[in-house]
């Protein structure tokens, strides 16, 4: 397109007079008249002149001969389709000769031609350059205005053009360009069909037939670009209609969605897989939007309720939960829903077979960038066989604690019953301590002995385990159990020569006399498993580490392999045998189920021949 000239040109008059003379006059009576002008002294200076700009010529027609006819022609015929320069000729007085006369009817066939006859009233000329630059004026808003929109038209990533009745190209962008790799110009003048080729052109035809009924289309097809890759396109045609509704031709956007296209298959690729995936879940699942309505249920959903999905959409859901528990769950959800939190909880669900079985249910938020909640994604988990078997355990847990506690118990009598007999049989036997009878006598001894602390321990075991239990205590000062622990073993250690220290013990959370009974029982082990003529050294300590106290004892004694650290602590788990070490194997099952109510934790650390360190860590107390 032809370029916009400067402002100032655009209102210049351009004057040609071979007088120069009656040039200089004209020029001087529009500067009077405060009108831009320029004489040119040439033909070809005009025309120069004309490619550059101008408002408006004016030329004596004595300058006009056939070939500056013909120059002046060829210049007003390369105008662009929006340009008609105003021409004004001033004549030569007296009646025109014939060639004079045939010159101008040729300018006239050129565009807009003035003829003023001479002699000239100094306002006619004056009145007649108004009138021309008025004209041009308008011709060159009209241009800028076209130029506005093919600035626009052409930096939008769109192919956009306008397509005549008969479906050729009457201008186009330079997205064109870019697209088909060949020049706006080039496009302009030719048919859809030629440009666009097969596919697109087929599958567009019945909307072409469409938009020039008047009727405004959109759809999607394919096209191919300059290196031939077919690509997707999304294309709307808005008709252009006249005032009595015929159709001259229509606008046609055309829009790469490739991208978006192949997003697009991906999303609905990873959806699909989703979906399959989430059918072959063993639990049931479902999506729902922002504000709880639910637009996906699992397969699994379908098949344990029995529900058809018109029925479960959006809230149907509430039709398999039991009446009683759904107000609990309804509040539950919508506060979950309101401030976006995690939902959890445990409700039975009714089956296809109309039994209502138990379900542990997570909803989670799924967030966009701006943490908003997009989607809640929701999971059902059948818990009731789970449910069922931990009650199950439960109570027979309770019921062999019951067994044992009374068991135990009323063991202790008849028990008692042989300590005495055997006592007194022992005594009349005394005096003979070779014979046979005092042998068996001594057995009868040493089981009872045996018995008795079993059963002792048995008893701590049991009432330690027994039942819940009262809430622990919120302090517990560990310097006063470890001191009523040494206190019961104070016979043992002196009769070793033990050295027993301390650092400062704090407080915790918990109860004193059973973390006595803690210390009891590692102060007895580190004395009992001593090292054979060596002095046993015993160190007590703690360390904080965050929330809890790690408290530490420590021996010289036999040890025991790393390996066997965690078996110890269990029930009847002894490392040595019976005839060298007497024991139960309960000390340290006692003690880990002391820790662990008090949410703490035991373990032991330890070296064959060198010796054992067993440590214990307890919460600290509160506001310590
Ligand atoms: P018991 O001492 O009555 O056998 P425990 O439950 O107190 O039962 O201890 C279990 C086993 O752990 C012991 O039999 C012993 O083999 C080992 N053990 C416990 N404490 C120590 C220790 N300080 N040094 C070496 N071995 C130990």
């Amino acid at each position: 397109m032809d370029p916009i000239p400067s402002p100032e040109r655009e209102s210049l008059i351009l004057l040609l007079a071979p007088a120069g003379r009656d040039a200089k006059l004209v020029d001087e009576l529009f500067h009077g008249a405060r009108l831009q002008s320029q004489v040119c002294l040439t033909v070809e200076e005009l025309c120069r002149d004309i490619e550059r700009g101008a408002g408006a010529v004016f030329v004596a027609e004595e300058a006009l001969d056939s070939l500056a006819i013909e120059s002046l022609a060829a210049v007003l015929n390369k105008q662009g389709s929006w340009s008609d320069l105003p021409v004004v000729v001033l004549t030569v007085a007296g009646e025109p000769t014939e060639a004079a006369q045939e010159r101008l009817t040729r300018l006239q066939s050129l565009g807009d031609l003035t003829l003023l006859e001479r002699p000239l009233r100094t306002d006619t000329i004056v009145s007649a350059a108004r009138a021309a630059l008025r004209a041009r004026a308008k011709q060159y808003q009209v241009r800028r205005r076209d130029a506005e929109l093919q600035l626009v038209t052409d930096n939008v990533p769109v192919l956009i053009s306008y397509i005549d009745r008969d479906q050729v190209y009457r201008r186009v962008n330079h997205t064109y360009f870019e697209w088909f790799g060949v020049r706006p110009e080039q496009v302009v003048g030719s048919t859809i069909q030629s440009t666009v080729g097969e596919p697109h052109y087929t599958q567009a035809q019945p909307y072409i037939t469409r938009v020039l009924q008047g009727e405004r289309v959109h759809f999607e097809s394919q096209l191919r670009d300059k290196r031939r890759e077919l690509r997707d396109v999304s294309v709307s045609y808005a008709p252009d209609s006249s005032s009595d509704g015929s159709v001259r031709g229509f606008v046609a956007l055309v829009q790469d969605i490739t991208d978006r296209k192949k997003a697009e298959r991906a999303l609905m690729e990873s959806e699909r897989q989703f979906r399959s995936l989430a059918d072959t879940f063993p639990n049931l699942a479902w999506m729902a939007y922002a504000d709880g309505h639910v637009f996906w249920y699992n397969q699994r959903w379908y098949d344990y309720t029995g529900s058809a999905p018109e029925t479960l959409e959006g809230w149907g859901w509430r039709s398999v939960l039991d009446p009683e528990e759904l107000p609990k769950v309804m509040e539950r959800w919508n506060d979950s829903i309101r401030t976006g939190d995690l939902f959890e909880m445990v409700f039975p669900l009714r089956g296809a077979n109309s039994m209502f079985r138990l379900f542990l249910t997570r909803i989670v938020p799924l967030r966009d960038s701006s943490g908003a909640v997009t989607r809640w994604f929701g999971t059902s988990t059948d818990i009731d066989e789970q449910k069922r078997a931990e009650e199950a355990l439960r109570q027979a847990n309770r019921d062999l604690e019951e067994f044992a506690y009374v068991a135990t118990h009323d063991l202790q009598e008849p028990l008692r019953m042989v300590n005495i007999y055997s006592q007194l049989l022992l005594k009349r036997v005394g005096a003979d301590p070779g014979s046979q009878l005092r042998e068996y006598a001594d057995y009868v001894r040493t089981g009872v002995k045996r018995m008795e602390t079993l059963i002792r321990d048995l008893l701590d075991y049991s009432r330690i385990t027994h039942g819940v239990g009262p809430p622990l205590p919120f302090r517990a000062d560990l310097e006063a159990a470890l001191r009523q622990a040494l206190a019961s073993v104070e016979a043992r250690v002196r009769e070793n020569q033990a050295e027993v220290t301390s650092a400062p013990l704090p407080a915790v959370a918990g109860d004193e006399a059973q973390l006595a009974h803690v210390f009891q029982n590692l102060l007895s082990n580190a004395l009992k498993y001593r090292k054979p003529g060596e002095t046993p050294r015993i160190h007590i300590c703690a360390e904080r580490q965050d929330a809890h106290w790690v408290v530490s004892v420590q021996d010289n004694g036999i040890g025991f392999d790393q390996d066997q650290a965690e078996r110890i602590f269990g029930l009847f788990k002894r490392l040595h045998r019976h005839e060298e070490y007497p024991g139960t194997g309960l000390g340290l099952a006692i003690c880990k189920h002391i820790v662990e109510r008090h949410r703490g934790r035991v373990w032991a650390r330890s070296q064959a021949g060198v010796g054992s360190t067993f440590f214990v860590s307890l919460p600290v107390a509160p506001h310590e």
